[in-house]
């Protein structure tokens, strides 16, 4: 089946409408015709080559919400007419420890929705910026009754990247701190707050102070002025990196409590580095998270719709991608951009 498409020819090419094709439904899959895509940091990682791994032409978009409009003779979970989303993998080989253990997202054999290869190891996966995607109903997930389409979208990735570390940090009575607002960064003040946590946000954008209390947090921390954080030394039980570009990693490590950690999800592409006796004179502990598995994601989704929690979006017309990107790069996007795909790419 042909599927319209918008894709990257090349690293760094500008995004181009093209045609795909997508596999026939098989017994465990689902066709989902895809209503709405988010736009993360790491499709443009993706299609710049930053991290090395890339597979051209590629259909960026892995924040995907659509309708069931066709299921196999063997799918149970799902049936037609459903609302459901598919996040940053479409499979993986569900017989490694990873996978018995429900952590699909470290199998090292998974498929990502994009930028990777299907089952048979050699047809490139093609993502969200699309009008429909064929996958095995295992890795689909249940949107909740209730939020509007455009603005779950983004828990996709954005919400289950942020989800685990705080489920693991945040609390009542905790002290929290967010790097970075921008698309993970908006979502996880929200989500820490719903946790209880006290939440301090750290940008590099003055102007984004006011979104940051509305969006929850108690305090707001301009990153330009170096003494802004000399009164917040050991404050913090746990400080999460959104950040796409590399921070100063002992200046974060001093604002931690003793125990205290620093979880990292954002990519720079440069490497970070910092001085052991900030780690080893508090105990302190450095830690990396990537997404969840599939049931920790619907777990994620449960927890959002239970407490009134989406992404603040831009939607824009799928031809309006290129600038959309431009606009993530400068750190100008309030805060998750959102393709409405039913109303641009499909008739
Ligand atoms: P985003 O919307 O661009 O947000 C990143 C934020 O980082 C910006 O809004 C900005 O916030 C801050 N920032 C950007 N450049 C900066 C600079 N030069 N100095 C200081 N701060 C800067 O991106 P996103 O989609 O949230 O993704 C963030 C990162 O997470 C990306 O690297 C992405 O690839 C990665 N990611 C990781 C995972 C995972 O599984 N671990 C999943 C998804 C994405 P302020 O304006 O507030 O400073
Ligand atoms: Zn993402």
């Amino acid at each position: 089946m042909q599927a319209r498409a918008y894709a990257a020819t090349e690293a760094g090419a500008r995004l181009a409408p093209t045609t795909i094709e997508r596999r026939e439904v098989g017994p465990r899959d689902v066709s989902i015709e895809i209503d709405a895509c988010g736009v993360c940091h790491s499709d443009i990682h993706q299609a710049e080559a930053d991290w090395g791994m890339d597979i051209f032409p590629m259909v960026p978009g892995h924040e995907i919400v659509g309708r069931i409009t066709a299921v196999g003779s063997d799918v149970t979970k799902h049936r037609i007419g459903d609302r459901v989303g598919v996040g940053c993998y479409v499979a993986s080989c569900q017989s490694c420890d990873a996978c018995d253990a429900g952590d699909e997202n470290y199998c090292p054999d998974w498929s990502t929705t994009y930028n990777g290869y299907e089952r048979d190891g050699a047809t490139p996966t093609y993502g969200g910026y699309s009008d429909h995607i064929v996958v095995d109903e295992h890795f689909v997930l249940r949107i909740p009754e209730g939020p509007d389409t455009q603005a779950v979208a983004p828990l996709l990735c954005a919400g289950i990247t942020v989800y685990p570390p705080l489920k693991d940090y945040a609390g009542p009575g905790r002290e929290i701190g967010v790097i970075g607002l921008g698309g993970l960064g908006h979502v996880a003040v929200r989500i820490a707050k719903a946790m209880g946590s006290r939440v301090t946000v750290f940008s590099h954008s003055p102007g984004k102070e006011a979104d940051a209390l509305r969006l929850g947090a108690h305090a707001f921390v301009s990153t330009h002025d170096r003494t802004a954080l000399k009164p917040l030394r050991m404050s913090f039980d746990m400080i999460l990196s959104t950040v796409s570009a590399p921070i100063d990693v002992n200046a974060y490590l001093g604002l931690l409590k003793t125990r205290g950690t620093l979880a990292i999800v954002g990519l720079p592409v440069e490497p970070l580095s910092f001085e052991a006796g900030n780690l080893v004179g508090e105990a302190r502990t450095i830690v990396g998270a990537k997404l969840a598995g599939v049931d920790a994601t619907q777990e994620m989704l449960d927890f959002c719709a239970e407490h009134g929690i989406v992404a603040d979006v831009e939607v824009i017309d799928i031809a309006d991608i290129n600038e959309a990107w431009q606009r993530i790069k400068d750190s100008d996007v309030r805060y998750r951009f959102v393709i409405d795909i039913a109303g641009s790419l499909r008739d």
